[in-house]
């Protein structure tokens, strides 16, 4: 740092966006076009030489959505002809896989990978991302993101792990951890970062970046836990988030990153800001007069880098002249992005051996993880004994609806994959069932361009098969961004399924034609009438590369089905919020027309053999400090297949000084089981965990009495109960 000027400090806080996209831009637009086009050239007026220039002068500090190897080696030799050489930052969305990048793997998403519960694959899925990243010439993810979800008409809880703080602190960790490993690997180890602090994942309205008004209880016992484990696990850096929280916008909000990230939490890495936010400080929210303010509310507030574009390098330099900014907020921004830039390995080296990602993107390894990812994630609903359906007299099976034969299983944050790499949900059962006719249907991928017409006939045609498949849900592939219903900035005022869908799957099953609908999607949806019509109900969540694979060997009974829950499914979007961890008061009233109870409960998922918990001990009536919960459940394999169970712990402290959630996770544990086994599983909880915050925002464990309920899902029915006394 000593070597290097102001102006270049002041350039390692400047992000922009990979040249690639502006040249793509460049190539169909006028020169007219991309003086005034904001969209699409998305920096007007500024061609891909003066970007490359200002890599040269050192105003440049990172790049993102760096797509191939030979770009990401191309910019870092342009930074080598800048005065002090210094590598570039290049970070991508490699949120499930690294799939923004063509020929990658794509493992499911978020939400899938969460109905595992299994950590130790969210962790080996992390490092194989990381591998790709790196072969692929990224450095830095902007994943995991550890937004509790908390409404299901925000597009964006499929990047989510679900609605429990304490599911997405421990999927949270894994992944952080996986990713960023002992962080010297350069061929394995990537920088991890915790997006989007905070509240955004329960928006006012539901919408992506609308207002949250959530009191300081409910950020602390809802959505800070996940952020707080990130920064424990070594997270390097945070991500602000789009919206305002209480009325002061994420990106200029001193509190979060000052009091909370950083003297609270002790964060010690950096913080970037999310696309355009610090702009709409001006532009959306109003509490900036400029953009040259924003820069400055957002920077004094604890912004490290800007994401993306120009005027900030000029305006940070002038507002440092000014005095409304001081040097050593600049130089403390530089000297963290440099730190991790050592720790990343880039000034050792930063090119990579572009040769290497062949061997790497998609190799045998990762394709077996995406599989057994799949396999786990997929989450059975309902099933009246027609599944599996191995053995059963379904010879010609009638196959429809716009999700069966279509990538929309790779989920949002994908860039098209090879025809070759994709195993659609048709194209699995053909494989899977080889000898079975399948009759398939394409009522179209766009769903909302369904027709009624499509409709009739699909209805027409199941009436002569065995069995009709449905495959319905939403449609998040980004690159068809007009014809998505989910994702990112595809929120919904309803969560019925969009289109004709609901009528296309009411038609089939009124033929009278046994029916199983396999859903693809990326957030709850409203299925209450298919739940209690089909003969099964499968939730395939977003399941990636083999996703088609996967669900084929579920429903033929060569994969037991072992996904869970990790959101509640409510009936309708009127009982929103609708999560499984509420308190006590909720439903004191319960409405007066229509039900008050989920459709699916948090934890819940089927399986085709029978788990049985028994000889649940806690071992002691009475718990004292330093001591830790220790109980055991014994859970038997009744069924006639091996299987895999998720063992879930929930408490209730029954009175208490602040009102306490009516059941909360405190522990899970996927376990396999062979057919007929029996295995007793220890549980350890520490006594702090039993704690909340109370009147004065302190964290205590309150003596009295806990329930402790062991079981297979949040569901009261599936549960055991023992009483503590806590001392
Ligand atoms: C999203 C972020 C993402 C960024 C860069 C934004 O629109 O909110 O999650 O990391 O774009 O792609």
């Amino acid at each position: 740092m000593k070597r290097m000027t102001f102006e270049e400090k002041v350039g390692q806080m400047c992000q922009w966006v990979g040249l690639e996209h502006m040249a793509t831009t460049e190539r169909v637009l006028s020169k007219e076009e991309l003086r005034n086009n904001s969209a699409r050239s998305f920096y007007p007026g500024i061609t891909v030489e003066d970007v490359k220039q200002m890599v040269i002068d050192g105003k440049i500090g990172s790049f993102l959505h760096v797509l191939t190897p030979a770009e990401a080696n191309y910019l870092q030799s342009i930074a080598q002809k800048s005065r002090l050489q210094i590598p570039l930052l290049i970070g991508i969305d490699a949120v499930h896989g690294n799939a923004q990048v063509c020929g990658a793997t794509v493992y499911p998403t978020a939400i899938g990978q969460a109905a595992t519960f299994d950590t130790e694959l969210v962790e080996k899925i992390s490092v194989e991302t990381a591998v790709e990243m790196r072969a692929t010439g990224s450095q830095w993810n902007f994943s995991p993101n550890i937004e509790v979800a908390r409404d299901p008409r925000w597009g964006r809880v499929g990047e989510t792990f679900g609605e429990d703080p304490y599911l997405v602190s421990a999927m949270g960790k894994a992944a952080i951890t996986g990713y960023q490993g002992s962080l010297n690997n350069r061929d394995s180890n990537v920088v991890a970062c915790a997006k989007h602090f905070i509240g955004g994942s329960q928006p006012v309205n539901g919408t992506n970046g609308a207002p949250a008004d959530l009191s300081e209880r409910t950020l602390r016992e809802i959505f800070f836990p996940p952020f707080e484990a990130a920064v424990k696990s070594g997270a390097l850096t945070f991500m602000m988030a789009h919206n305002e929280v209480n009325g002061i916008p994420c990106h200029s909000n001193e509190w979060l990153m000052q009091e909370v990230l950083k003297k609270e939490w002790q964060f010690k890495g950096f913080i970037v800001s999310d696309w355009m936010d610090i702009e709409h400080l001006y532009d959306l929210h109003h509490t900036a007069i400029d953009n040259k303010e924003a820069f400055c509310q957002a920077v004094n507030a604890g912004i490290d880098m800007h994401m993306h574009g120009p005027q900030f390098y000029e305006d940070i330099l002038n507002l440092v002249k000014d005095k409304k900014i001081s040097k050593n907020r600049v130089e403390e921004a530089c000297r963290k992005i440099l730190e991790i830039k050592f720790i990343c390995g880039l000034f050792d080296n930063p090119y990579i051996n572009e040769k290497h990602a062949d061997s790497v993107l998609f190799n045998e390894k990762h394709r077996a993880t995406a599989l057994e990812a799949a396999r786990k994630s997929v989450t059975l609903l309902t099933n009246n004994g027609i599944l599996p359906l191995s053995g059963k007299k379904y010879h010609r099976i009638f196959v429809t609806g716009p999700n069966a034969d279509s990538h929309t299983i790779l989920g949002d944050w994908t860039q098209m994959q090879p025809e070759k790499n994709v195993v659609t949900i048709l194209e699995g059962l053909k494989e899977i069932a080889p000898d079975i006719n399948f009759t398939y249907f394409d009522v179209g991928w766009k769903i909302k361009e369904m027709t009624q017409d499509k409709v009739d006939k699909a209805a027409m045609m199941a009436r002569g098969a065995d069995l009709s498949i449905i495959v319905v849900g939403e449609h998040q592939l980004r690159y068809n961004w007009n014809e998505k219903t989910c994702g990112e900035d595809c929120d919904r005022s309803d969560i019925g399924l969009p289109g004709l869908q609901q009528q296309l799957v009411e038609k089939i099953i009124k033929q009278g034609v046994p029916t199983v609908v396999i859903l693809v999607n990326g957030r709850q949806s409203g299925i209450k009438w298919i739940a209690e019509n089909a003969d099964a109900l499968v939730e395939a969540w977003e399941p990636g590369s083999f996703g088609g694979k996967a669900v084929a060997e579920i429903l033929f009974g060569l994969v037991n089905p072992s996904g869970k829950l990790p959101v509640t499914i409510p009936e309708h979007v009127g009982q929103i919020q609708m999560v499984y961890n509420y308190k006590p008061s909720m439903y004191f009233h319960p409405y007066v027309i229509g039900s008050s109870s989920p459709l699916f409960c948090f934890g819940y998922g089927l399986s085709y053999s029978e788990y049985q918990f028994s000889d649940f001990t806690t071992y002691k009536d009475t718990l004292t400090k330093g001591e830790e919960l220790k109980v055991s459940v014994s859970v038997t394999n009744n069924g006639q297949m091996d299987g895999e169970e998720v063992v879930q712990l929930y408490i209730r402290d029954i009175y208490s000084s602040v009102t306490r959630p009516v059941k909360e996770l405190k522990h899970f544990e996927r376990i396999s089981l062979s057919s007929g086994e029996t295995k007793q599983v220890k549980i350890s909880i520490p006594y702090e965990n039993l704690g909340f915050y109370d009147k004065n925002m302190k964290w205590i464990v309150e003596p009295g009495d806990f329930e402790i309920f062991v079981g297979s899902s949040s569901r009261d029915e599936d549960l055991i109960k023992k009483i503590v006394h806590v001392q």
